[in-house]
């Protein structure tokens, strides 16, 4: 039965699909069956930046009652399953948001973790995304303006009956402005799981199509992200360098 865990945010653009996306190819690569679904169907780009842009059937489709959830599971990079939005606006015109929580329900057998890019703000689609959550994770940049955009977003979530697993401070900066993470932890009332920098690797993956993980998994965000993927599948990630320049061997000493 899969942890349904939505990323989710309270202002646009913090880290969500990047988040979700990384953290999918992660789980993947230390052994977990994760599918990424991104519920952000009126702003969807997880296809983008997986490279996975242009196919047949998406989540779009399935929200129309046009398409099974099955036609619309794709194995995107290190066998993580994609299940993209689709980027027509037809197809958003048609697509029935209430429906989530049943084609989510229809994943559970098929993974251990569902990643859900959950859309910005308030809005309908970002209230079925949460309350067809058990868990979520809160993506932050380390500003006043997104921690309290998240404040909302949590009071909801956990209204709605979903639990915070804990926050990702994403996009940090050694300057001195930005809040720290203690003051974050208070404010929010919650764990900081993963400290992410701001990382010039994650765009140029992005650019190329690529999770920045595999790309590139020994860049700082990299790091984080694997960490991030070890603390919530319970298992401890080493990333070791082999003598071929970056390669990737990932161990777990533990399993849930
Ligand atoms: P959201 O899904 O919340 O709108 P995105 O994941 O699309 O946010 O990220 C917004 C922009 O910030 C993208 O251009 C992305 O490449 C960039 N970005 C996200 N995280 C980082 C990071 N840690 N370092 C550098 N750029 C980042
Ligand atoms: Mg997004």
């Amino acid at each position: 039965m899969a942890r349904v865990i939505a990323v989710a945010s309270g202002k646009g653009g913090t880290g969500k699909t990047t988040i979700s996306a990384n953290l999918g190819v992660a789980l993947a690569k230390i052994g977990k069956e994760t599918i990424v679904i991104d519920a952000d169907i009126t702003l969807a780009n997880l296809e983008l930046i997986l490279g996975m842009e242009g196919l047949p059937v998406t989540l779009q489709d399935v929200l129309a009652g046009e398409a099974d959830i099955s036609d619309a599971v794709y194995t995107g990079p290190a066998g993580v399953k994609i299940v993209p939005a689709g980027i027509s606006l037809e197809g958003l015109r048609k697509a029935n948001p209430d429906k989530l929580e049943e084609v989510l329900y229809s994943l559970l057998d098929i993974a251990e973790f569902i990643i859900m890019d959950a859309p910005a703000g308030l809005e309908k689609s970002a209230i079925v995304a949460l309350a067809s959550s058990d868990e979520f994770l809160l993506v932050v940049n380390p500003e006043i303006a997104s921690i309290t955009d998240a404040l909302k977003t949590k009071y909801v979530a956990e209204r709605l009956g979903s639990k915070m697993l804990g926050i990702v401070v994403n996009r940090v900066t050694k300057l001195s402005v930005e809040i720290a993470k203690k003051e974050i932890e208070a404010i929010l009332e919650g764990k900081v799981l993963a400290v992410v920098p701001e990382d010039p690797e994650v765009r140029k993956a992005a650019a190329f199509g690529q999770p920045v993980v595999l790309r590139n998994p020994k860049s700082p965000a990299s790091k984080a992200i694997y960490e991030l993927a070890g603390k919530i599948a319970g298992a401890d990630v080493k990333i070791e360098e082999s003598g071929k320049g970056f390669k990737r061997l990932l161990s777990i000493f533990k399993r849930r």
